[in-house]
């Protein structure tokens, strides 16, 4: 049993309203709503910069392409 007295009152289930229409709910000593400029669903951290691009084609495939792209060419110089 913490002390009285001393312990700000803790609130389960604050809703947290972001600027960007998202809503959710922490447990906070803030009574709410607590109102936040950015959330795990707008933060760019969370949906771009962290996430790693997906490569479809491996280096030597693409070599290979560029090769016979080159030898199609030096094969039509010739003529
Ligand atoms: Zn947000």
């Amino acid at each position: 049993m913490p002390k009285k007295g001393i312990h700000p009152q803790y609130h389960e289930n604050v809703e947290v309203n972001c600027i960007c229409d998202n809503t959710f709910t922490v447990s906070s000593t803030e009574k709410g709503p607590i109102k936040v400029e950015s959330c795990p669903a707008c933060h760019p951290a969370y949906n771009q910069g962290l996430v790693v691009k997906q490569v479809s084609k491996g280096r030597m495939e693409k070599y290979a392409e560029r090769m016979k792209k080159i030898d199609a060419v030096k094969k039509g110089g010739k003529k």
